[in-house]
């Protein structure tokens, strides 16, 4: 009853700061989420240098769910959620977006079931990690974070890994699982951003601030030199259906501010409308990862 009072007090609260600030209609929602695409390609611009050439992916691990968790409502049918990395490739050097994890993360998430782990495609994907000139990753949950703070090396990784002051606060305070859980020390090693909306990260990629699945979750926008855009989503939703339907996932385990994320799916969703050539690219669907490659949008492995 009072989780309720409260939610109802934070949606009237919420009603009245949109109305005050006079923000136009279109993507703003009761959450107070929104974003301009506009504004996200000035931000990309704003670092002088040649643009990425090229996205590689890869996936290290997988979760067997049914859709119904990543889509609420959607059929409990069998769906794959690839747990991946991608490169962002520039002519002398590239940027990994999110960082994989070892085994003893992956077991976190299986929950007591085996889950698949790729060895071979972890070991390839620490490698990447390691020669990257620059590491941001999506969010602070375990399988996109783990790769540069649950390893014997995170202390070099940090000097060149950028963390928001968000995702600092939530990997020291209330981190996913104990293995990710940032030391005082560490925490210093690494590049701290603090940043409104849109950050500039590299010539062509603007991060753009969505806090929603998780408190320090953000998205990727990269522009390459070929004019061919990209959102990189992160976990804003877990299957493409997400965007399709504008609906959150149903998973009790997942605790997210529910309307940001809707906010998010809604802009997402008008974004696929109104730009139909930008590319929303989630973490975890492996339906769509598959139908990008065939594509030769984005490439199956890392460099
Ligand atoms: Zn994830």
């Amino acid at each position: 009853m009072k989780r309720r009072f409260l939610a109802i007090a934070m949606l009237l609260l919420c009603a009245t700061a949109a109305r005050t600030t006079g923000v136009s209609a279109g993507t703003q929602s009761a959450s107070g989420w929104t974003a301009s695409i506009e504004d996200v390609r000035r931000t990309a611009a704003l670092i002088p240098g040649r643009r990425p050439l090229r996205i590689n992916f890869l996936k290290f691990a997988e979760s067997r769910r049914t859709k119904n968790f990543s889509v609420k409502d959607a059929s409990a049918t069998p769906s794959i959620q690839a747990r991946t990395a991608f490169q962002v490739m520039y002519p002398d050097g590239y940027v990994m977006v999110d960082a994989g994890m070892d085994l003893a993360v992956h077991r976190f998430f299986g929950r007591g079931v085996e889950e698949p782990y790729f060895p071979e495609a972890a070991r390839q994907l620490e490698r990447a990690v390691r020669g990257a000139t620059l590491i941001v990753v999506t969010h602070e949950h375990g399988d996109h974070v783990a790769g540069v703070i649950h390893t014997p090396v995170a202390a070099e990784l940090a000097s060149k890994t950028i963390l928001t002051r968000t995702q600092v606060q939530t990997l020291m305070s209330m981190p996913q699982m104990p293995e990710i859980r940032l030391t005082d020390e560490l925490a210093r090693r690494f590049v701290v951003v603090d940043y409104d909306k849109y950050f500039p990260l590299a010539p062509g990629i603007a991060l753009i601030k969505a806090g929603g699945h998780t408190p320090g979750s953000q998205m990727v926008y990269i522009a390459l030199e070929s004019g061919r855009e990209y959102v990189l989503i992160g976990d804003a939703t877990w299957h493409m259906d997400g965007v399709r339907l504008m609906k959150g996932k149903d998973a009790s385990w997942i605790t997210e501010d529910r309307g940001a994320v809707l906010a998010q799916l809604t802009w997402l969703n008008g974004l696929s409308r109104t730009a139909p050539n930008l590319l929303i690219v989630a973490s975890h669907d492996e339906e769509q990862h598959t139908e990008l490659v065939q594509k030769g949008v984005l490439a199956n492995r890392l460099e």
